[in-house]
């Protein structure tokens, strides 16, 4: 039982058209229908799996047990590139105000809440799933939630981050009303995403893993984003590339695109495209992913 959207998840505009067809390869192999807003060129899966339903999408269970060399290696890569990240986060987050507090939402594991706090941040991270959550509340107890619900009526913070969380979040335009209600007037809402638009997406198509379908629920161009400012009363400050992002994604993308290829080429190529997109990207908002960094108003 999937369900099927008749208007924009951003817009609510009714011209919607199909746009491309892409299958999940990293879990259930079944294939997705892309649309695009004529309005604010947002892509999103239509159908898609309900709330309800797209649990076992992410359950990579039989990815894992069938992991060969460069899996794993991909997963030691990926950890690496979190690693360095959750500094440039912080960093980014002390840049915009200091000894703040701080709200991520889809806060996962909890390493970046943590080393906030270990600087000075009051924190809370939100998690709605139940695995990564209990390792969240391991590392730092009562300030992790379930849902936006529990967080109190009046709390408000300095800063909200959603690192590529947004584009799994299926009540789109309620829970960012709600993320923004708990943001003081002033309070930035800093946001990753990945980039439909860039050359790598443009290169990889429909075996582009950051469509990562149906997980990924939208995709947004710089238009889209700038609908997203006008639509929930944010103001943007400036976008900052991710530049790591190229790299891991075209990694992937070159195991889709061509399973049978040796791992030396897979990397290669995977290294060469990383590297051409962030050429062709020139500046913010052109990379594989982006930060967007709102100001409420
Ligand atoms: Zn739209």
């Amino acid at each position: 039982m999937s369900e099927r959207l008749i208007k924009c998840p951003l817009c609510k505009s009714g011209n919607i058209l199909n746009h491309l067809l892409v299958k999940d390869h990293a879990v259930s192999k079944k294939e997705f229908t892309l649309c695009r807003c004529g309005d604010c060129e947002l892509l999103f899966t239509n159908p898609r799996p309900t709330e309800e339903e797209i649990g076992p999408y992410y359950d990579f269970k039989e990815y894992y047990s069938h992991e060969d060399q460069v899996r794993s290696f991909t997963q030691w890569l990926y950890q690496k590139i979190r690693k360095s990240s959750i500094q440039r986060k912080v960093g980014l987050i002390n840049g915009l105000v200091k000894n703040g507090s701080l709200l991520d939402y889809g806060c996962g594991t909890g390493e970046f809440l943590q080393e906030a706090k270990r600087q000075q941040w009051t924190v809370r991270g939100i998690e709605p799933s139940e695995k990564a959550r209990t390792q969240a509340i391991g590392k730092l107890t009562t300030e992790v939630l379930e849902t936006l619900a529990e967080v109190p009526e009046l709390e408000a913070y300095d800063v909200v981050t959603l690192f590529h969380v947004l584009e799994h979040i299926h009540s789109l335009r309620k829970t960012v009303k709600k993320i923004a209600s708990h943001l003081k007037s002033n309070g930035y809402l800093v946001i990753a995403v990945p980039n439909p638009e860039s050359a790598d997406a443009k290169h990889y198509s429909k075996d582009w893993a950051g469509y990562d379908v149906p997980r990924h629920l939208y995709h947004f161009s710089e238009k889209s984003m700038a609908t997203f400012q006008s639509e929930f009363g944010m103001e943007l400050v400036r976008i900052e590339p991710l530049f790591y992002d190229s790299y891991y994604v075209s990694l992937l993308s070159e195991g889709y695109k061509n399973p049978k290829a040796g791992m030396l080429t897979r990397y290669l190529n995977a290294f060469l495209e990383g590297y051409r997109s962030n050429q062709k990207a020139g500046k913010p908002g052109k990379y594989s992913s982006n930060i967007f960094i709102f100001k409420k108003k």
